[in-house]
């Protein structure tokens, strides 16, 4: 894939980049190095200090940033301003709490005794240059949930970001350095993804963390494997929206759209497959498409637009085969399902019902505004049909029964079960998932620990 910057909504390329040659890729290695030597020595007070100014410089340049990232990726422009509001966020967070999620700690008394020292103590220290492989979904929160972190915990940062979002990817190193972080603490390779195994091998690079498809999350796992190095995956989802008889429908309905159709669909922990008790099936169903069909799909840059473009014409016809098989193997169509004509890689906001195993959007991620609708006859159903499925990520249950919510929180394979309301990610909770969803956690005390050496500190 060309490194480029191409409109999703016109199919224009806007500009393209060189990727980055050997010497440059070594030179970039080498700078990380000498950059983690001083960086890691720093306190976290003058690393707050940066993170504070990064936050307020994105806070100043969100209007500039988020008009990037629509013409980079077609997310609609107020959720892009969302995006960067979000990580500055983010970046506050960690600036004010990395020194005490990183606290020594001290064992118990007892056990200390029982080892024969007189004190231990477990301290969190860096490990060195982190390898990040970002995905164009969300160009700026995806990276800056694993730089806010790893920057405040004194690692360095190597991006390989999507070929299809450089423009995101060099505005990130250069906000860091803008901030005061030294040279080499956050750098972007403009690199293929062939090239990922060179620097993922290199011995300077310590640990490395993905976000995107399975394939993608495979390699690199299995690269970092071979030389026995740290990863964090995530790794997309299918994440099931049950809907209990209990339920408030109407804000059910509403919530299930923009569960659904945020950032156009393209998030992992969108609601993609809506499980719905049959005596409320039909009040759900008809509320729900009533809202996907009113929703504004157009240009992304428009105020007004709630859907944009998908980001790529290999990602629409992707979705579309997933609707086209369903649709041939007796899936019902209750809104949109056909590719429009036109410019630009729209796909409208459609709702499918009668999926069967068979079909491969049952078990596949239906990466754009497509929901797939299942009626279930009771809780055991609604748990056997979200279960059935490779991912585990989020999961969203509307239900005021105290009981149904115990039995949901506890047979839900997912990182996360959300009650009466949709899956978000927040800096303090932590975020990842199960089965092929990855593994490992990012954000919150255990997002930034991930990597970080434990080190017993004993003595005698
Ligand atoms: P990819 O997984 O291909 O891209 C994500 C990142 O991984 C990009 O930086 C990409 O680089 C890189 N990459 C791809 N293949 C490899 C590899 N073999 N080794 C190392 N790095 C690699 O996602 P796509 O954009 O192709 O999307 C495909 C599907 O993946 C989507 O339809 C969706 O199902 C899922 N996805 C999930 C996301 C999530 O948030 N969990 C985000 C994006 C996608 P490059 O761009 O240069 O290829």
């Amino acid at each position: 894939m060309p490194i480029a910057t191409v409109n999703p909504a016109t199919g224009e390329t806007l500009r393209t980049y060189d990727a980055l040659g050997e010497e440059e890729i070594e030179r970039r290695l080498a700078a990380a190095d000498t950059a983690f030597r001083t960086h890691r020595t720093t306190t976290f007070a003058e690393r707050a200090l940066r993170m504070h100014k990064a936050a307020d410089l994105l806070d100043a340049e969100c209007q500039d940033i988020a008009r990037v990232m629509t013409t980079e990726m077609g997310k609609p422009i107020t959720q892009a301003r969302a995006e960067a509001a979000k990580c500055a966020k983010a970046m506050r967070w960690y600036a004010d709490h990395a020194e005490e999620l990183l606290a020594d700690e001290e064992p118990d008394a007892r056990d200390v005794k029982d080892s024969g020292a007189s004190w231990v103590i477990v301290r969190y220290r860096p490990l060195g240059p982190v390898l990040a492989v970002m995905p164009w979904n969300f160009p700026l929160w995806q990276v800056v949930r694993f730089a806010a972190p790893a920057l405040m915990a004194g690692n360095v940062g190597l991006l390989k970001h999507a070929s299809n979002v450089p423009g995101t990817a060099l505005f990130l190193e250069d906000l860091f350095r803008r901030a005061g972080f030294a040279e080499g603490c956050f750098q972007t390779l403009l690199i293929g993804s062939g090239a990922v195994e060179r620097v993922l091998r290199d011995p300077r690079v310590r640990a490395a963390t993905l976000t995107g498809s399975e394939p993608a999350g495979r390699s690199v796992a299995s690269i970092a494997g071979d030389e026995i190095k740290k990863t964090v995956l995530e790794l997309g989802g299918s994440d099931p929206y049950i809907v209990m008889p209990s339920a408030e429908l109407d804000r059910a309905a509403e919530t299930a759209v923009t569960a659904r159709v945020q950032n156009n669909g393209q998030s992992c922990i969108a609601a993609k497959r809506f499980i719905v008790h049959t005596d409320v099936f039909d009040a759900f169903a008809e509320r729900f498409t009533a809202g996907m069909k009113a929703l504004r799909v157009g240009d992304p840059m428009a105020e007004e637009t709630e859907v944009g473009p998908l980001s790529s014409e290999r990602g629409r016809a992707d979705l579309a085969e997933l609707v086209d098989d369903a649709v041939g193997a007796g899936a019902t169509v209750l809104c949109g399902g056909t590719r429009p004509d036109g410019p630009g890689w729209y796909y409208p906001p459609t709702v499918l019902t009668g999926i069967t195993p068979r079909m491969r959007i049952h078990h596949e991620e239906a990466f754009g505004p497509v929901a797939t609708l299942y009626r279930a006859a009771d809780l055991d159903e609604a748990v056997a049909i979200a279960n059935d499925s490779p991912f585990g990520l989020g999961s969203d249950v509307w239900t005021h029964n105290g009981t149904e919510v115990d039995r949901f929180v506890q047979d839900l394979e997912a990182g996360g079960v959300f009650i009466n309301g949709m899956t978000a990610s927040h800096p303090a909770f932590p975020f990842g998932g199960v089965k092929r969803s990855g593994y490992g956690r990012e954000l919150s005390g255990h997002g930034i620990r991930e990597f970080c050496n434990i080190t017993t500190v004993w003595h005698g």
